[in-house]
């Protein structure tokens, strides 16, 4: 992830190992403070917003003591403040959440109702998010040293916005970086030294975005000491991408011009800064890429690789063994924990193995609680959380620094920009302490099956959709006597699969168009960040039923009791991930079919786009 550092400096007088030093100290002074620091954050959100309106309606009366916040305010989720971000989408400007103005609102990848979560925000929390990013590059430092010397190659982009019907942008958090001046004229920095000029990044276009991003790369291919993107997926396109594109690619490099379909003219001219015609390069290139194998893809190109900078931890651990296979083994490096929300945490041991990473919390970024989780150890990985707490069960949150090693916690935030109390919705385990800071391992986001890219699919929703389906079924008689899902990652993009068993009363046979109207209602009926990664963003594939023969979940609850499961308690998991169990469905299945075309998808919420 790049990070934007605070101090302007020349590249004359850039005295790395100083502001490195700094950096690290920081760290040291807020994890060692980690209670007075969080006592002050909180003391600072609650003098600042005393008379907004949601912390007066519950009768907080100006105290900004732990104390009396804990007593008088609840624990909320998003819809408990849907009213509240409503009369903000609608234009009311009144301090409702937050005595600062409301800048824009980030949209989250978690929905409400099938929608993207509008996540108020304020200007102010830009420079909250560029220290956390600034944090990143003197840690990693101390493991991987001479970083200041090359290039770092990111695919990053940014997503489609749209307006609330008040005026204000509503876009993805990293849109929103991406566009500011934090990133957008950040002062020059070794280590935010990137191969994609920031026209590439900011251009909407994704073909044109990603194309332009992989073309300055190869052709600094020397220079780059390492490469990533935000998410696992994200860079698994970028490398899916290539294998499509590369002999385009090879031609501009040879030739020193641009493929015509790139069109938007800042991009162009932005590349063309920078490419001259490199006939050894592209030879270099056309030669490796026409290989049969693909491993080890990234060392061969940027031979000076040294580490895939990518989240893999919670859902996007499925993609380390591919991950693995191009990289040739490169270290997995995941430094950051954030959300739209707020920007959490970083790994202070970013070499770690994957499966080991934890994210110390930086007590400046937000007043944090935790509200302990005791999850059932179901194949689904849902954990067993209350939808809305009981007093006792509010009574159980603990601080920050109160947390015990090995215990699970669901997130709950206070932030500068007007949640108060807020459960992320992320479900955390705590794997040590930087000194007084405890560092935690992200197990799970709460309730998700199924996800690819940055979709979260629940299991109410994937209910749904399926129900919406069976209609497709009934003129046949039949009916769906089980199912369960799996995300296939294999395939790339990835897709969802349905396991589907029938159970079939009329004679006349099914055609195989009725189970792709099925496969369509599935995605129509899915929430609307699923909807986008198929059609705008191309991240998911069509999504799949796979036919399975009868008696094939009795075999399922067979092997689950052979696991341990108790009989009298066994309930058919609605997404399945274990190896043999996905293999044990897949030798069953006796005909497949996929969606036929892309579900439907707008910028914006659906209400704002009918208007009403
Ligand atoms: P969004 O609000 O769309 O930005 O998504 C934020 C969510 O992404 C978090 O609440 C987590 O569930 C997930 N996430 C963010 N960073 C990480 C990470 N380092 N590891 C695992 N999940 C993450």
């Amino acid at each position: 992830m790049p990070e934007a550092p605070k101090i302007s400096l020349k590249p004359t007088d850039y005295n790395l190992v100083e502001k490195n030093k700094k950096t690290l100290q920081f760290i040291e002074d807020v994890t060692a403070n980690a209670d007075e620091v969080q006592e002050r954050v909180l003391g600072e959100i609650l003098t600042r917003n005393a008379n907004v309106e949601y912390l007066v309606k519950h009768g907080l009366k100006g105290h900004n003591d732990r104390e009396t916040f804990k007593k008088v305010i609840p624990v909320s989720t998003y819809e408990d403040i849907q009213q509240e971000i409503n009369r903000i989408a609608n234009g009311d400007t009144s301090k409702i959440l937050c005595s600062k103005p409301i800048s824009e609102f980030l949209t989250s990848s978690g929905t409400s109702g099938g929608e993207r979560k509008l996540m108020p925000t304020i200007e102010e929390e830009l420079g909250r998010r560029s220290l956390l990013y600034s944090l990143l590059m003197p840690v990693m430092s101390q493991f991987v040293p001479g970083l200041d010397k090359g290039k770092g190659m990111y695919f990053l982009f940014i997503k489609s916005e749209a307006k609330t019907p008040g005026g204000l942008l509503a876009r993805p958090v990293l849109t929103s970086y991406y566009k500011s001046s934090h990133f957008k004229e950040r002062p020059y920095d070794p280590y935010t030294n990137y191969t994609s000029p920031n026209e590439t990044i900011l251009c909407p276009d994704s073909y044109q975005s990603m194309y332009s991003q992989l073309l300055c790369g190869l052709y600094q291919n020397k220079e780059v000491l390492r490469v990533g993107a935000v998410f696992a997926s994200g860079f698994i396109r970028a490398i899916r991408f290539l294998e499509k594109h590369w002999t385009l690619l090879c031609n501009d490099i040879r030739s020193g011009t641009m493929n015509p379909q790139i069109t938007d003219p800042c991009v162009r001219e932005a590349v063309m800064k920078i490419l001259k015609p490199d006939p050894m390069l592209a030879d270099f290139i056309e030669a490796e890429c026409s290989k049969d194998s693909w491993r080890g893809i990234i060392t061969r190109l940027w031979p000076n690789t040294k580490y895939v900078d990518v989240i893999v931890t919670g859902t996007m651990s499925q993609y380390i063994p591919v991950l693995d296979y191009y990289s040739n083994n490169l270290p997995l490096v995941c430094t950051m924990y954030a959300s739209s929300e707020c920007y959490f945490g970083v790994n202070l041991n970013p070499l770690c193995k994957p499966s080991e990473v934890s994210y110390t919390l930086i007590p400046t970024m937000c007043y944090f609680e935790f509200l302990p989780v005791h999850r059932n150890n179901g194949v689904t990985n849902s954990p067993n959380v209350p939808k809305s707490l009981t007093e006792k069960e509010q009574q159980e949150l603990v601080d920050l620094v109160d947390v015990k090693l090995g215990h699970e916690y669901e997130l709950v935030v206070t932030t500068y920009s007007g949640l108060y109390r807020y459960r992320v919705g992320d479900v955390l385990r705590v794997a040590g302490f930087k000194n007084k800071a405890p560092q935690f391992n992200f197990i799970c986001r709460k309730n998700v099956v199924l996800s690819i890219d940055s979709d979260k699919t629940d299991e109410v929703e994937l209910q749904n959709a399926v129900k919406n389906a069976v209609n497709h079924l009934m003129p046949f008689d039949a009916t769906i006597s089980e199912y369960t899902s799996y995300a296939d990652t294999k395939s790339i993009p990835g897709h969802y699969v349905l396991f589907w068993e029938i159970s079939l009363n009329g004679s006349t046979p099914i055609p195989p168009s009725v189970f792709e109207d099925c496969c369509l209602t599935i995605e129509e009926s899915l929430n609307s960040v699923y909807r986008q990664g198929r059609v705008s963003d191309k991240s998911i594939g069509p999504l799949e039923i796979k036919i399975v023969e009868p008696g094939t979940f009795d075999k399922l609850m067979d092997y689950a009791i052979s696991l341990g499961a108790s009989i009298n308690q066994y309930k058919t998991p609605r997404c399945v991930k274990f190896a043999p169990i996905v293999e044990l469905m897949n030798s069953r299945v006796v005909s497949s079919y996929f969606s036929p075309k892309c579900p439907k998808w707008v910028p914006g919420h659906k209400k704002w786009n009918n208007g009403d």
